[in-house]
């Protein structure tokens, strides 16, 4: 596993992150596709196979979504002029657009930021959990 240059500040790294790029060099693609992450960076060979953003882009893209959605709803509620029809087709439009240009950024921001913390969760995977207690009930 690569470890992040100590040069690399956590701004750049999680604005590259954001770009949908390698957190190490700013060249390469975190994601192939849509959301499909990369192993490695086709630029610098840093190691992202490790890395899974699991529900942590889903998360943000909901928070950020739906602080535009929840007023529009209600605003669209209050006011009768606007047929239901119409604030229905508007609201799908707007979250649909939205979950496509945020949800790859949030993949890449994730990423960006396990990669750069070290926080894969590999330590605390069932296997290393139950050795951990074995070490302990040795002592
Ligand atoms: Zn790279």
């Amino acid at each position: 596993m690569q470890t992040p240059s100590s040069s690399l500040s956590y701004g750049t790294a999680l604005t590259r992150g954001l770009r949908r790029r390698c957190p190490q060099c700013g060249i390469g693609t975190l994601l192939c596709g849509y959301l499909k992450p990369v192993t490695e960076c086709e630029a610098c060979k840093s190691d992202f196979s490790h890395i899974s953003a699991d529900d942590g882009p889903a998360w943000v893209t909901i928070l950020v979504l739906g602080h535009v959605v929840v007023p529009l709803m209600l605003y669209f509620g209050r006011d009768d002029s606007i047929p239901l029809w119409i604030a229905c087709a508007i609201l799908s439009v707007i979250m649909l657009i939205g979950v496509y240009v945020i949800l790859p950024r949030a993949k890449g921001l994730f990423i960006a930021l396990i990669w750069m913390t070290g926080a894969t969760g590999e330590d605390m995977a069932p296997n290393s959990l139950d050795q951990s207690d074995e070490t302990h009930n040795r002592q």
